[in-house]
């Protein structure tokens, strides 16, 4: 399976750079106030490192134990990459999260707060974090309810510490994206949080246009992925 028009990491990556600068001009944004994350759950070392070679810093893993295989490898060749979880962390996996990661999009429950918090003061390690919102309200997705946000932001800086930056969301597949983007701008608005990491491989442009600080895309980079995208 292939994605259409899809020629490679180099070309997809100067693609997605260039809609990225388009979309930046179309909002009257610099292109340096979007950080493009290359998702790459489910490619190996090589891809990566092909990645890396066109100047690409920094990466998106969904799993803990997959990061694990391939990371520790790639970190020691390259020392100045960006590592980001972007999939759903399980609390009893905080531990080896705090070590490996430098950002973790996916902080969506009290729990997992309290976890991370513990493990950033053992370690002193302080990854920065974005609470992940469940935009749509999905039953079967991952992420704080928006109604219930407000109150575990304040939880997240007060109770436990931990430093938040931001918000992510994924939207519900199958309906237009930006009125997700903007609810998330609002919410992050409220609480003084300035970053906001939303928009995927369809529907970065769009994401950059609604506020997007951080966009998490992998198909249009990599190519398409053998196993399903989501798992959440
Ligand atoms: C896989 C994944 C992405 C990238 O998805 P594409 O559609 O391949 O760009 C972004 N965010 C999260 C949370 C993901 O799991």
């Amino acid at each position: 399976m292939s994605t259409p028009g899809y020629t490679g990491i180099a070309e997809g990556l100067t693609r997605v750079r260039e809609r990225i600068t388009a979309a930046c001009t179309r909002s009257g944004r610099g292109p340096e106030d979007v950080r493009l994350v290359a998702a790459c759950k489910t490619f190996d070392g090589d891809a990566v490192r092909e990645a890396i070679a066109c100047g690409q810093m920094a990466f998106g893993e969904n799993y803990v134990q997959e990061a694990k295989a391939k990371w520790p490898a790639l970190k020691a060749d390259h020392p100045d990459t960006e590592l980001h979880l972007i999939g759903p962390l399980q609390s009893n996996k905080a531990r080896e999260a705090v070590a490996l990661f430098d950002v973790i999009h996916s902080l969506d429950r009290p729990s997992l707060a309290k976890a991370l918090s513990r493990q950033c003061e053992i370690q002193e390690r302080h990854p920065v974090v974005f609470v992940q919102v469940n935009i749509g309200g999905e039953p079967q997705k991952s992420g704080v309810l928006p109604q219930d946000t407000d109150e575990f932001i304040e939880a997240c800086r007060h109770l436990y510490g931990l430093n938040v930056t931001g918000l992510m969301c994924i939207p519900p597949a199958g309906e237009p994206s930006e009125p997700h983007f903007d609810l998330l701008a609002k919410i992050a608005a409220r609480s003084g949080l300035t970053e906001l990491s939303m928009g995927m491989s369809g529907d970065y442009a769009a994401a950059i246009e609604h506020g997007a600080t951080y966009v998490r895309v992998g198909s249009a980079i990599f190519g398409n992925r053998s196993y399903p995208p989501r798992d959440q």
